[in-house]
């Protein structure tokens, strides 16, 4: 018998720290009651400050890990973040097509310590072939500038990748300077929206990962979209205002709370 609790399929790395990754997407997602089938895409070394090396899981184990799991539950949604190489962001699309469910794709090219998570190679199976198949995409505004170079403006980088397929891009602001946090929010629907946060102070690992995580669990339980990106940024707002510090470098968003 199936459950009622919608599961998501979540294609990410591990952080053994717990910042980001997988337990980003795990607390973020049992924290909008829907559950994890989770898997690791890429190991990675890393502490609170920065990323020091990934490296891509065996691609073999993961189709068979995959395989055996889409054989017994039936996901509602997708979370695609870290991915380590092209071939996993090729794997990745043919899953959202074999799935046909809602799917979240965080672009993750750079760490917030500044290590490059992503090679040319990659950023262009990105761009090509794995966001035009998003039903939403979540790159802050560092990201949306390296996915769309040609693009003058951010609002001219959301548009762009609306334009390859995507169905909602939504441009998270944290990244940008000022004491307000735009995210701005692009859809085929209608005209560009913005929300506006006040700022939490300090820097944050796994923020990104959050936010795509409970807008995925939120989809998987089946909130329009509009409701699903409102309620995912109050979340890791909340979160941010909880955050937590495992280490000495970037504080940790409180997912769950008591
Ligand atoms: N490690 C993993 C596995 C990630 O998925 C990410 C981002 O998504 C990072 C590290 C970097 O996170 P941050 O930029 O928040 O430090």
């Amino acid at each position: 018998m199936l459950s009622d609790r919608p599961t998501v399929l979540c294609l990410s790395g591990h952080d053994p720290g717990g910042g980001a990754g997988l337990q980003a997407d795990i607390e973020a997602i049992a924290a909008q009651g829907a559950h994890v089938l989770g898997f690791i895409t890429a190991h990675t070394v890393q502490d609170t400050r920065d990323v020091a090396r990934v490296l891509v899981a065996n691609p073999e184990l993961l189709r068979q890990q995959v395989d055996a799991v889409l054989a017994d539950s039936r996901p509602a949604a997708i979370k695609i973040g870290l991915l380590g190489d092209a071939a996993t962001a090729r794997y990745a699309a043919n899953l959202i097509r074999r799935l046909g469910v809602p799917s979240v794709v965080d672009p993750v090219l750079r760490a917030g310590g500044g290590a490059e998570l992503a090679n040319d190679a990659l950023v262009e199976a990105l761009r090509r072939e794995l966001l035009p198949l998003a039903t939403l995409v979540t790159p802050n505004a560092a990201e949306a500038r390296k996915l769309v170079p040609e693009a003058d403006t951010l609002d001219g980088c959301g548009a762009a990748l609306l334009a390859a397929g995507t169905e909602n891009v939504l441009i998270t602001g944290g990244d940008e300077p000022g004491d307000v946090v735009i995210n701005h929010w692009h859809s085929r629907d209608h005209a560009v929206r913005r929300f506006a946060w006040p700022r939490v102070n300090g820097a944050f690992h796994g923020a990104g990962c959050t936010l795509a995580a409970a807008a995925a669990a939120l989809l998987a339980r089946k909130l329009p979209m509009a409701e699903a990106l409102a309620d995912a940024q109050a979340y890791v707002h909340h979160s941010l205002q909880h955050a937590h510090a495992p280490g000495q470098g970037r504080r940790v968003p409180g997912r769950i709370h008591r």
